[in-house]
């Protein structure tokens, strides 16, 4: 789609008024099925500017020249967040039922078991019935995948070192500006003896990930992915 006929579909369609921030204009393209056939052809690039053109616009911003700014500053960046050191983990021994089958009757619960008094299962011993283990060396971490055009940090990004931590302050900053997308989200499980950065922050350090100008971005029915 050419310049100037996307920025038509966005000052021509007014059911995304409403919303409160590009990421919610994202998350709610799939809901209006007459824009559906316009999804349809427009590019991964596409989608991104209309998201945030169509935010931008009712704050009267000249259209044309947020354009040209988008195009030639979005970045793309990942951020993690050290959610829980030694997170809970489903028991190895029991896989999480809390109970193993008795070993002295086989788990047949005959003959007036003198181990587990004929019920023919005994509370798990390592995680004492819980179902539960601490992961000792591991951490559970967050990580979110960013779109953004907001030159105040993708700058400040580009001089970062991998991970980093990032200020509160700055991090609150760069979410109240609303310039963003959230294109992926999910929790990982480090182990924290291969990864020893992650064992000098603590709980709910935000850092830097990965950092990079300008990908390529295509979509399907308006979800966006990088490549
Ligand atoms: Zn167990
Ligand atoms: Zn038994």
């Amino acid at each position: 789609m050419n310049k100037k006929t996307l920025i038509k579909v966005v000052e021509n369609i007014e059911y995304f008024e409403g919303y409160n921030s590009p990421q919610e204009i994202y998350l709610n393209l799939g809901t209006y099925s007459d824009f559906q056939s316009i999804l349809k052809v427009m590019n991964g690039k596409d989608v991104m500017l209309f998201c945030f053109l169509t935010y931008e616009r009712r704050f009267l911003v000249d259209l044309s020249k947020l354009y040209d700014f988008i195009i030639s500053n979005y970045s793309e960046f990942t951020i993690g967040e050290i959610l829980n050191h030694n997170p809970n983990k489903e028991c190895y021994q029991c896989d999480g039922g809390g109970n193993v089958g008795c070993t002295q009757c086989y788990g047949d619960g005959e003959v007036d078991c003198s181990d587990c008094g004929g019920d023919g299962e005994l509370e798990c011993n390592i995680c004492d019935g819980e179902g539960e283990i601490k992961a000792v060396n591991e951490t559970l971490v967050k990580m979110t995948r960013y779109l953004s055009y907001d030159i105040n940090f993708t700058k400040k990004f580009e001089n970062m070192e991998v991970d980093e931590v990032i200020s509160p302050e700055f991090y609150n900053r760069l979410m109240n500006r609303k310039k963003f997308l959230v294109i992926n989200d999910f929790d990982y499980l480090f182990e924290d003896y291969e990864h020893l950065n992650y064992k000098k922050m603590e709980e709910g350090d935000v850092f830097l990930v990965h950092e990079k100008s300008q990908p390529k971005l295509k979509h399907s029915s308006g979800k966006i992915s990088v490549w």
